[in-house]
């Protein structure tokens, strides 16, 4: 039999499969926590069992309250850790356990009866008046068509004002809704729902699909499935090595089922005959009859059932049920579905064969189907995505109607830069760009491309030379990068090349970051102001209040994606109008780039300079990691450098910081001959900075790091990089990770260590192995896992779409189509049809400072 923990390790793992939806058990962990704590207690034999038992039950009751995927995953780790002991106990723990005595345990160990310090929930008791079979004859099931098509009504008649009031009044408070008082309002408000608007979009964060849902005499052998039926008998049996088993026979009118939950007899006093529960498990033949062994139980929340087939879940705060919430989303959606005025016109719905406003908003929440789901899904991101894509047309047409300086050079001038400034030749990706931005700069009109290139590719030698071309026209020219050592990285490139070039001109290069003392500081602000200084290279120092350019011609952004709209405008803002190239490193498949990047032009570096070594990047079974550990140190030996990458992303604070320490301590006493430092996201900048610049002074043989090392800092000492859980990331971040190695003369490695595997992980870590090329990568990323990641990697100002993750090439294809030809019929949106659309890009640019890149 398997033991509880053992169970608990298969639901943790399962449910990590299923991407951390809180569905692994039926009902989820809290409500399984007390079933499988009971079982847990009954099998402790040492008083620190008992404590982990108690630590397991309370972050199984905490899972459902973790907001973000990334964190639930991180609990799941830490859970895992923990049974498997590579996590310490946590000091509550300790000293909770400092108070059992061993004597209390071995009572217990004879009378073989769980400790219980807390009452197990009640199952919920119908009693037998109530008691009636739920399932009815099989063809009662409610039939639910597929549905190829939305269904779409015909749109009210309301005029433009009358509209305008209508979503005024989606404003107003919660209060309006029917059945929300003062102090339910309060309850809302907790959630950050103060309007009806706000409830409107507050998605489910998962669906339970009762229509799944299987009569017993339709049940088959091997199958995994739910049935809902009424207990008929529970009794204690004796089963192979005097193990008491709890033995239940359910029917649900259909038929009966046997089911057996091993060594779990105490369930015998929490299950009565007549109680309705949902059982999920696999079915199997003992002697001829059907029986489900150790499914997982659930009472019956029959409303659930009874009124929906398919249930909304919704993330919670502490003191708000679930069911009474899903009951006042319920009144809400029938109160304001049918009252939302469409925004989007009825021809492009037609062309694009999506569902009306109504239709979606009610089937995001309560949907009919998993198809009535999807549409609703696709027509929400549409509204999203069209909207998001007008407002940066917009965005686009407003800059640039101001025009630039011309920054024309003349024929061979470039040659001869390139020549005396680069000990190689570009590669001919990197002329192609060149050679757009210098056209771009010629215009008066400014410019605004994006470079994308793969780490590596060389888009700094690009950016020089774009920056010469602005020196060259007696322009100002700023670089800005997100990190000071990034900063100072290019600084020492930038002024390293500005020395070589010939003639008389020597440009004057400063340096500006947040690190310089005031005095140093302000003699940069008047080099600028004046005009002394031809290039600064910094960070977000660069747009503070106080710095003024003279004449600021062009301004580069580097790793754009660590930037919004916002500081492209900023920076923008010092210039009259300057050109601007942002470059990323993050390859964003072409679709999705057109248009979240509408607004700027795109040029690809998709070649990489000559004499590059593949970086050898290899899967490896935590099984082999001791061999793992070893090929490390012989390289170290050698005076090599290595990067461990532990899965920890976009973590909250405390949890962050306390894996990456628990890595950190554990990696120090594997490799206890050597230096490790610790790097990670809840670091101050500062302390960040001094910790990669020791790393880069080879202070330090092995970085243990979260993925705040994949910003493109050059260590070319370092040639192996080990990335734990390597399934959990996705192919872009894991490429990008990998970047940081083979930047210098030595061999270099990237080891993939997963540490579960399901086909879609095994599937892109191979990808990982067989391709090197981060656009594929990141196109199949795209395919494979949506677009959740892809969005997230160029999040700035929190803003991120809802739903990104069901973000489709297609669909982003069809709300761009869609989006250019209103754009090309109606560029100021000013015809009535388009008039709330208009409304609704106003509203998003204010909202975000138009930053949604
Ligand atoms: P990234 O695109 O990641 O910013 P870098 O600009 O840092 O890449 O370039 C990576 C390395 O390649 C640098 O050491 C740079 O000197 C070198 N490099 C860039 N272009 C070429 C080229 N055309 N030929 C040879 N080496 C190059
Ligand atoms: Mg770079």
């Amino acid at each position: 039999m398997p033991s509880a923990l053992e169970t608990l390790v298969k639901i943790l793992k399962l449910e990590r499969e299923k991407g951390c939806q809180n569905n692994a058990v039926v009902g989820g962990f809290a409500a399984y926590s007390v079933t499988w704590k009971l079982q847990a207690q009954a099998q402790a034999r040492r008083p620190k069992h008992l404590m982990l038992a108690e630590e397991l039950t309370d972050l199984l009751k905490d899972y459902e309250h973790i907001e973000t995927q990334l964190e639930r995953m991180e609990q799941i780790e830490y859970m895992l850790g923990r049974i498997m002991g590579r996590q310490p106990m946590p000091e509550k723990y300790q000293q909770q356990l400092a108070d059992i005595k061993e004597g209390d345990l071995k009572k217990q160990e004879i009378a073989d009866v769980p400790v219980l310090d807390e009452k197990p929930e009640p199952i919920e008791t119908y009693g037998y008046d109530s008691f009636k079979p739920v399932a009815q004859p099989q063809n009662d099931l409610p039939e639910i068509p597929r549905l190829e098509r939305p269904p779409r009504r015909k749109r009210p008649n309301w005029s433009l004002d009358e509209s305008r009031e209508r979503l005024e009044a989606l404003h107003e408070s919660t209060t309006a809704v029917n059945g929300v008082g003062n102090s339910k309002a309060a309850d809302l408000a907790k959630m950050g729902l103060d309007t009806v608007n706000d409830m409107l979009h507050y998605l489910p964060r998962r669906y339970d699909d009762y229509t799944q849902l299987k009569y017993i005499s339709q049940l088959e052998p091997d199958e995994v499935t739910t049935v809902i039926a009424t207990v008929s008998k529970t009794e204690v049996r004796v089963g192979a090595n005097r193990r008491r088993d709890f033995y239940m026979e359910v029917e649900d009118g259909s038929g009966t089922l046997n089911t057996l939950f091993f060594g779990q007899h105490f369930l015998i006093r929490q299950v009565r005959v007549g109680q309705q529960v949902v059982l999920s498990g696999k079915v199997t033949i003992w002697g001829n009859r059907l029986q489900m062994s150790s499914p997982e139980m659930e009472r019956l929340d029959s409303e659930n059932l009874h009124t929906i087939g398919i249930v909304p879940v919704y993330r919670l705060t502490e003191g708000v049920k679930a069911r009474s919430f899903r009951r006042l989303m319920k009144k809400m959606i029938d109160q304001y579905a049918d009252a939302i005025p469409d925004a989007v016109p009825e021809t492009v719905l037609d062309r694009a064969e999506l569902a009306d406003i109504g239709w979606t908003m009610r089937n995001l929440h309560f949907p009919e189907g998993m198809d009535h789901l999807e549409h609703a899904r696709k027509r929400y991101l549409f509204d999203q995505l069209i909207t998001l894509q007008l407002g940066i047309l917009g965005n686009r047409r407003d800059w640039q109607a101001v025009p630039a300086d011309p920054m024309p050079v003349q024929d061979g001038w470039m040659d001869t830069f390139l020549a005396s400034v680069f000990p190689y030749t570009l590669t001919g990706a990197q002329q192609r760009s060149l050679h757009s931005i210098q056209e771009d700069m010629a215009k008066d009109v400014p410019m605004n491309r994006l470079l994308q290139g793969d780490v590596g590719s060389g888009k700094t030698a690009v950016a020089i030379a774009t920056l010469g071309i602005a020196v060259h026209n007696r322009k100002q020219a700023a670089l800005m990068a997100p990190t000071s050592i990034l900063a100072e990285q290019h600084y020492r490139n930038v002024t390293a090349a500005m020395e070589k070039i010939e003639g008389n001109f020597r440009p004057v290069v400063a340096l500006l970051t947040g690190a310089l003392t005031q005095s140093e500081r302000n003699s940069v602000y008047r080099g600028l102001d004046d005009g002394s200084i031809d290039i600064v290279v910094g960070t977000h120092a660069i747009i503070q209040e106080g710095v003024r350019f003279n004449d600021l011609g062009v301004a580069i952004i580097d790793e754009q994606h660590r930037f919004g709209v916002e500081q492209r405008a900023m920076l923008r803002g010092k210039g009259s109008n300057p050109h601007l190239l942002v470059m990323t490193a993050t390859p964003i498949p072409r679709t999705l780039a057109l248009t979240l990047y509408a607004d700027l032009d795109l040029s690809i570096i998709d070649e990489k300079p000559p004499g590059r070594q593949a970086i050898e990047t290899r899967v490896m079974d935590p099984v082999a990691r001791e061999r793992v550990y070893n090929f490390i140190e012989t390289h170290l030996d050698l005076g090599r450098q290595a990067f461990v990458v532990h899965p920890l992303v976009d973590a909250s604070e405390t949890v962050e910081a306390r894996s990456a320490v628990e890595a950190f301590d554990e990696l120090s006493q594997v490799f206890h001959r050597y230096r490790v430092c610790l790097l990670h996201g809840r670091m101050s900048p500062t302390e960040k900075d001094d910790i990669m610049n020791a790393f880069a002074n080879h202070e330090y043989d092995i970085m243990v790091t979260t993925t705040v090392a994949e910003v493109g800092v050059d260590i070319p000492n370092a040639n192996i990089i080990l990335i734990e859980g390597a399934n959990r990331f996705g192919l872009a971040q894991l490429h990008q990770l990998r970047g940081r190695v083979g930047r210098g003369e030595h061999k270099s490695f990237c080891l993939l260590m997963p540490d579960a595997y399901t086909p879609e992980s095994e599937q892109r870590l191979k990808a990982m192995e067989d391709s090197d090329d981060g656009f594929v990568l990141a196109e199949m990323d795209w395919q494979l896992r949506g677009a959740g990641d892809l969005m997230g990697t160029r999040q700035s100002g929190g803003h991120i779409l809802q739903l990104a993750e069901e973000l489709s090439p297609e669909l982003v294809a069809l709300a761009r189509q869609e989006a250019r030809t209103i754009y090309e019929e109606d560029p100021y949106l000013e015809f009535d049809d388009h008039a709330l659309l208009a409304d609704k890009v106003q509203a998003l640019m204010e909202r975000d400072g138009g930053d949604m890149s």
